[in-house]
Formats: C-alpha cells, structure tokens, sequence
C-alpha cells in the first residue's frame, strides 16, 4: 500500500525528519486557508499528490510566485489526471493538492532504505545523483551509488555512516543531521512495517541543512492488521479499481492487457494457464486466483470482476478440485453466469476433487458452456473463440 507525500511527512514529522511546511487543498475554495497558513513571502511550490513520483517531469511540481499562480495550478490539476513515466497510460486522479514552503536548494541527494532480498536485511541506499531515476543512475554510473545494510536492530555504526558521510563531503555538522536522519528513517521503517522509504531528492539547503524535499513510502500489506492508524490513509482513488474490488474479497487479481479472463484456483496454476494461453497466442486479460478453498461466492465475486473488464472477449475457467469439489464450483459458475446474463464464450476445465460430477451438473445446465479436460485444448479452444 502506498501513501501521498504529504501523509509520508506527517509521519516523517513524528520521526523528527526534517521536512517543509505544507497546506492541503482538496477543493479550489481551500486555497486562500491554504495559502495564508503557510509562509508565502518567497511564494511556494504546488505538489500533486497522486501515488506516483515523476511529478515534477509533467508539470504536477511547480514553484508558484503568487496566489494567482496557485489558482492556475489548481484549475490545471484538480480534478484531473496525472500521467508520469511511473503510471500507465490513463494516469492517476489528481484529488489533492499540497503547498509547502519554499527551500532553497544547493544539492539534490538521494537516499532509500529497501527490504533488501539479495542480503536477507533492510539496506539503505545514499547517491549524490538525487532528483533523477535511481535506476538509470545505477546502471550508467554504478559508483555513484552507495549502500550500507542496517542490522538486525534496524541500526547502522556510527562508524559506517561516518564513512558514508565522508564520500558524501558532508561537514560534521551535516554529518550529524545525516546521522539523525538515517536513523529516523531506520525507526519509521521498522515501527510501521515499511516495505520502502524513499527520499528523493534529500537535499542540501542553501544554508548547509539537510532537508527531506519529496517523500514516498510503501508499507507491506501483510502487516496492516497491526497498523490500525495506516489503515484509514489508503486511497482507493489511486488503486487499480478491479484490483482495489478484489483485494477488498480476499482475490488475487492482476488486470493485464489481453481480452481473455482466466478464473483459476492456485497461483501457480494460474500462472501455468498464463502461459498455455501464450503458447497459443492468446493474451490473458488478467491473473486471478480464487483462493485454494474457492467457494460458490468466491466464483461469483470472481465472475464480477472479469466481466467488468470490457476488453474480456471470452473467459478460460481452470479449477482444479484439491480440497475445492469441482461439484459445488460447477453449481457457483452457473449461478453466477445466471445472475449476469454473459455473452462471451466460457471454456471450462474441471479437473480433480468430484470433476465428473461437476462437469454433468454443467452439460445439464443448457447453458453454453464448452467442457474440455486438458489444459492445453481447453487454451487452444479459447484462443480460437475470442479470435
Ligand atoms: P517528483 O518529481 O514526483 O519526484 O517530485 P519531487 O518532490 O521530487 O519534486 C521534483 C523536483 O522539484 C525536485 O527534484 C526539485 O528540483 C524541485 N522542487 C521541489 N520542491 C522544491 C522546493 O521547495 N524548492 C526548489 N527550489 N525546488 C523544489
Ligand atoms: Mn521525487
């Protein structure tokens, strides 16, 4: 689950990370409050929150003189969408906008801390290259990039980040600030279940201080049953609608670009029905695995959820019945294609747990369902179908 910038620096805040002042406007009557509670006198710089970094590339960071400037900023984006070299092609709403006092800058750095899965630790990355696309920097100027791995108490030595420090020409009072901010990040990392901190740029001010300038966080979803006060700062707004649906009934659904929906119970199944589908040069319009205890509600849900992509132009269900009874499955398809009178061809894979009881229940149904028992006929057939 991701955060806007503006909630990474409220908690950036508790952590004593040294970040602007801001002002938030969801509406375009917001901005004379917004504009008034911070300081104004260099003006300020205009920030689209939208779970997405690139902003600044597209026009979504602008330093605004003037509330005039503020007002044309806002009509440019509220409202509407934002499209950066990080999201798709249709973008991501723009529903808010955050004002922060303006900073002066001397350097753009760049710092993360990551769950580092090559060192089995959390590792944190410092560059001088701050600003830019990280992974561009690693790969034409790996040396400007520094790492150091935290232990197991989410610290680094004193004497490391000395060192880090040093390559990085701080003085020792920048040094301390740098210090202090490691292991700021370091704490906020691990109280709150991060899976990413990144701070990019950090920056130097004209005046010598370290400063957060921008700020993302990623938590790991697997921990949010213990971080209540996360919970309320998802935006769905900014989530894939199909996937957010999913998520909410316990699915595991990814929407891909294809038009033939795959309902499947496993991942790996799943997975291995992406590929057959490939192999005869069908696109599957999406990975959905509906759990290995799939129920009758779980295949309606399920159901609901392909349909809703307009793109699907036919449909390859591939159960196999471990714990799952192909029977009671069999019986959820029919009701859920009752329930939505569908028009795309169904191809139906029955395999395992009570399979020939199931498959009769669906010759009996007189709906038009075509049955077949392996995998790759049953592709191949799809493919055929939706050409
Ligand atoms: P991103 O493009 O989405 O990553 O948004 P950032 O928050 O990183 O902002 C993009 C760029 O805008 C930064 O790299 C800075 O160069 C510039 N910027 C942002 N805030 C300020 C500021 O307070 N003062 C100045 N001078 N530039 C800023
Ligand atoms: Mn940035």
């Amino acid at each position: 689950m991701n955060l806007h910038e503006y909630q990474a620096k409220e908690y950036f805040e508790t952590y004593d990370l040294p970040v602007s002042r801001r002002s938030i406007i969801k509406k375009s009557s917001d901005i004379d409050e917004a504009v008034e509670s911070i300081d104004f006198s260099n003006g300020c710089v205009a920030k689209v929150q939208s779970h997405t970094g690139g902003r600044g590339k597209v026009g979504g960071v602008k330093l605004c003189k003037s509330k005039v400037e503020v007002k044309e900023f806002v009509e440019q984006w509220l409202g509407k969408k934002i499209v950066t070299i990080q999201t798709d092609s249709d973008g991501l709403p723009v529903n808010i906008i955050s004002l922060e006092e303006l900073t002066d800058i001397d350097k753009e750095l760049y710092m993360s801390f990551i769950v580092d899965r090559g060192e089995k630790c959390v590792s944190m990355i410092v560059s001088e290259a701050g600003g830019m696309n990280i992974e561009e920097v690693a790969e034409k100027t790996p040396e400007k990039i520094l790492k150091a791995k935290l232990n197991s108490d989410y610290l680094i030595e004193e004497k490391e980040i000395k060192v880090l420090a040093n390559s990085l020409n701080f003085n020792s009072e920048q040094t301390d600030q740098f210090s202090k901010i490691v292991s700021g990040c370091a704490k906020l990392f691990r109280d709150k279940d991060l899976s990413l901190l990144e701070i990019n740029p950090l920056v130097i001010k004209t005046d010598g201080n370290l400063h957060c300038l921008d700020a993302k966080i990623n938590v790991d979803e697997n921990a949010l049953y213990r971080q209540e006060d996360l919970l309320d700062k998802r935006d769905p707004t900014q989530e894939d609608q199909r996937e957010y649906e999913a998520k909410e009934n316990d699915l595991s659904y990814v929407s891909l670009d294809g038009n033939i929906g795959c309902m499947v119970n496993g991942a790996g199944l799943a997975m291995g029905t992406m590929d057959t589908i490939k192999l005869y040069d069908g696109e599957p319009a999406n990975f959905l695995d509906v759990g290995g205890t799939a129920t009758k509600e779980r295949v309606s849900k399920a159901f609901k959820l392909i349909l809703s992509d307009q793109n699907v132009k036919g449909i390859l269900i591939n159960i196999f019945g471990g714990i799952v009874r192909c029977d009671l499955i069999a019986q959820g398809i029919i009701d859920a294609i009752k329930e939505r009178s569908v028009s795309v061809p169904i191809v139906v894979r029955l395999q395992g747990n009570k399979s020939e009881e199931g498959k009769l229940i669906l010759n009996d149904s007189g709906l038009n369902l075509i049955g077949e028992d392996s995998l790759q006929e049953a592709s191949k057939k799809i493919v055929e179908l939706v050409k």
